[in-house]
């Protein structure tokens, strides 16, 4: 079967074999990637794009499992990717390999990928962009990207979406000091879990701590102020209010531009990270030995690193 007719009538098989092109570092892989990736782009654009952050054990993969259900029951295509750090320099998984949202696994309206492990976080959030835009013109009407809140794939995530999802438990206050700031600053929406049982009231009391730390941050756009939400993913509690928020999200921002903005913003700094890691490399193989006699010289503290740069450079830009 041609893969984009298959991509393009919604086939998952096809899907899965894209992704797993896209995945692939060979050479001549990459450029049938970019080909498909050229083809497909007029049918990209129509998902809702939604970051998903938290620490492990928050319950994120308990909250994909019980909103992607909710959204499938709404007659939804809902995609899900992973990008995991620990993969990326471990081959590991904090993310986990094991059996994770394992009733939409087996929703027909839904997909679910784990994330490309063995090489850079920005190899992995390369590949997950295009993952993404591989979902979109299969037709998804929802793509969630996951990720773990330890590290800067969070601004990886959130440079690739439309909407920004933390997702945090009722430890309220101690756990707002744990968190980095910096992540709480990216969250679109901020979501309280585990709201039930003996844990409801120092979810409550969590709302009202985060809610009162969003206040004080200067939001990114005037047209959008981050709310904080509770939810129960192990109850199925809360979750309409969170796709009201982001279809709120999506209509505010549709409104003013903001999103398409927003959208061509990220193609942009896309390109330019494209070619920022292809040069590095480009540098690297062109003359290893001065690289690495220069990061000696550097580490040493024996030349300053701009003038090891200059000359590295010089030497790479000779014609
Ligand atoms: P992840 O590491 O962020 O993907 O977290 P998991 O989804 O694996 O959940 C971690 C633990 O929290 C599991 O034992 C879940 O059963 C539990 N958990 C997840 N969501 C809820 C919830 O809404 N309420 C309660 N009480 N426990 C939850």
């Amino acid at each position: 079967m041609n893969l984009i007719d298959g991509i393009l009538s919604g086939n998952r098989r096809a899907l899965g074999k894209a992704i797993t092109l896209v995945e692939s570092t060979r050479a001549d892989h990459r450029l049938e990637a970019q080909a498909l990736m050229a083809a497909l782009l007029p049918h990209t654009g129509g998902s809702m794009r939604l970051g998903l952050s938290g620490a492990p054990g928050v319950g994120k993969s308990s909250f994909i499992e019980a909103f992607g259900q909710f959204l499938t029951a709404r007659g939804l295509k809902v995609a899900v990717l992973a990008i995991d750090p620990s993969s990326a320099r471990t081959g590991g998984s904090i993310l986990g390999d094991k059996t994770r949202m394992e009733q939409l696994a087996h929703d027909p309206l839904a997909f679910i990928r784990p994330s490309p492990s063995g090489c850079t976080l920005g190899g992995v959030a390369r590949r997950t962009r295009e993952a993404m835009l591989l979902c979109e013109a299969a037709g998804y009407d929802v793509v969630m990207v996951e990720t773990v809140g330890v590290g800067q794939s969070e601004t990886a995530v959130a440079d690739m979406v439309d909407m920004f999802l933390l997702l945090l438990s009722p430890g309220g206050g101690d756990e707002l000091q744990g968190i980095k700031r910096g992540i709480m600053e990216l969250a679109d929406l901020v979501i309280v879990n585990k709201a039930d049982g003996d844990l409801e009231p120092a979810a409550r009391r969590a709302q009202a701590e985060y809610r009162a730390a969003l206040h004080i941050m200067r939001p990114k756009t005037p047209t959008w102020i981050p709310h904080a939400l509770r939810v129960s993913a192990l109850k199925a509690l809360g979750l309409e209010d969170v796709w009201a928020q982001v279809e709120k999200y999506r209509t505010a921002l549709t409104a003013t531009g903001e999103l398409e903005q927003f959208r061509a913003g990220q193609a942009k700094a896309w390109m330019w990270s494209e070619i920022h890691d292809r040069l590095t490399d480009a540098v690297r193989a062109a003359n290893p030995a001065e690289v690495q006699a220069a990061e000696a010289a550097v580490t040493a503290g024996t030349e300053p690193p701009g003038l090891a740069a200059e000359r590295i450079l010089a030497r790479f830009l000779q014609p």
